[in-house]
């Protein structure tokens, strides 16, 4: 059966990067009937935060990427990854390092000179078991560092193909740390083996750590699992994406008002050869293959999410709007007219101080100052509120009747009703503004720019 987990680091938001990983996780599991984990990798201590664990999963969870199995969490898993590290002891597959700090820094300074990865010269590796034990029992620090296999390691990344590793591109790499806690590869290599992961799924930066933890694999005895390395997400630029191109996570996406839905479908064809853009969850599944994602790099475009969240905008109901919003059901027919229109949630609410802010916004504010023919018209609408003329066709005409044209006040008509320049037609929001908002508006307009 498929099993396969997504694992985080709490060092940070959910990016939209990984959100595409887990999704990538989660619909794989879907599609194959499999189990899908959650795991937490936590074992950078000084960047884990817990804080940054439950963001994790309430972003998850608000995404609707439901996981089976966890949330499992690394450092609770300690005496197992120590118990792992006396059995490639015993077997001879990894041996205690007490090379100081300064000595591995000065290593790494001179391989960057040289332009070349650093890399561990393996001085201790063939220490005396004698020296060992005495350093040990003087008190001095050490790590555990792999005995690495120098031979060609070859993987069948399902989306990449065939990669080959040279023998000598895995070093002697560190297993337990000096705080003893492990590393990053161990941890995942006994995660993946013991919860017996049979496909990893995540980004394409993890390639170059594959061959250590397949080796590690070979070292415990057991055969590793299926990789599929998905492509990075780049802005316009086609560099990374990062802060620099704007929002990039989840909370940042969800505040300003894009709807999980849009989110999940524009991350979950990312890259991928789709039948149609628009997929909900059900066809997204459908739909999913690791075959479909393409080894290349994918642009992360937010005009196209937003493009996404106004279409899913538009088609949800009303009421899973008003919901999402917070709103009661007295906003239902304004919320029905704005949806229509809108980018984001953020921009309806924006919207809504038509009927509900006071005054006229900046911009419109602007406009007004230069329309010519505004004291005419806020003259009729004056008049016609004050005849309890109310319908809009009536007000049209009466303005009409003054000798203006429509297509010359329609403007300044709008902005003073609305106190916007732009939302939905003018015909349509009229009404549900109320006479008492635009009273208040018209008031306003007189007061400020001293008409009569
Ligand atoms: N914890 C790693 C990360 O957040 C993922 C490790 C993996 O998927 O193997 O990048």
């Amino acid at each position: 059966m498929v099993k396969v987990r997504f694992a985080p680091s709490p060092t940070g938001y959910l990016h939209v990067g990984n959100t595409r990983t887990a999704l990538a996780n989660y619909l794989f599991a879907r599609k194959e009937g499999g189990v899908f984990v959650l795991r937490v990798e936590d074992t950078d201590v000084e960047r884990s935060e817990a804080a940054y664990e439950a963001a994790l999963l309430e972003d998850l969870r608000w995404l609707g990427i439901a996981w089976d199995e966890g949330p499992y969490r690394q450092s609770d898993r300690t005496d197992i990854y120590r118990a792992h590290i006396e059995t490639l002891l015993e077997k001879g597959l990894a041996y205690k390092c007490f090379c100081s700090k300064e000595r591995l820094e000065e290593m790494r300074k001179q391989a960057q000179d040289k332009g070349e990865p650093p890399k561990y010269d393996g001085t201790c590796r063939d220490l005396d078991p004698d020296a060992v034990r005495d350093l040990e029992k003087a008190g001095a620090p050490y790590v555990v560092r792999f005995r690495a296999f120098k031979k060609v390691i070859r993987v069948r990344d399902l989306i990449h193909g065939e990669i080959q590793f040279p023998a000598d591109h895995v070093d002697d790499f560190i297993l337990l740390k000096q705080e003893l806690t492990p590393s990053y590869n161990f941890a995942v290599t006994v995660d993946d083996m013991l919860m017996g992961i049979t496909h990893v799924i995540r980004g394409a930066d993890h390639i170059s750590n594959t061959p250590k933890q397949i080796m590690l694999f070979q070292a415990f005895g057991q055969e590793p699992p299926r990789y599929a390395h998905h492509s990075l997400l780049t802005g316009h630029d086609q560099k990374p994406l990062s802060k620099r191109h704007g929002a990039t996570h989840v909370r940042e996406f969800r505040d300003m008002g894009i709807l999980r839905q849009a989110l999940t479908n524009y991350v979950g064809i990312l890259g991928r050869n789709v039948p149609r853009e628009i997929m909900d969850e059900e066809e997204l599944i459908e739909t999913f293959s690791l075959s479909s994602l393409s080894p290349s790099d994918s642009l992360f475009d937010l005009e196209k999410l937003v493009w996404f969240n106004k279409e899913y905008i538009r088609k949800l109901p009303t009421d899973s709007i008003l919901l999402e919003m917070g709103l009661p059901a007295a906003y239902r027919d304004k919320i029905a007219l704005l949806q229509e229109n809108a980018r984001t949630l953020g921009e309806i609410r924006q919207f809504l101080d038509i009927f509900e802010g006071t005054g006229i916004e900046e911009e419109g504010s602007a406009y007004l100052s230069e329309a010519k023919n505004l004291s005419a018209v806020v003259a009729s609408l004056d008049d016609a509120l004050k005849d309890g003329v109310m319908s809009f066709d009536e007000i049209l005409k009466k303005l009409e009747g003054t000798g203006l044209k429509k297509r010359e006040f329609f403007m300044t008509l709008r902005v003073v009703c609305t106190g916007r320049k732009n939302g939905p037609p003018l015909k349509d929001v009229f009404p549900l503004i109320g006479r008492d908002m635009i009273t208040r508006r018209v008031s306003w307009v007189k007061t400020r720019f001293s008409l009569p």
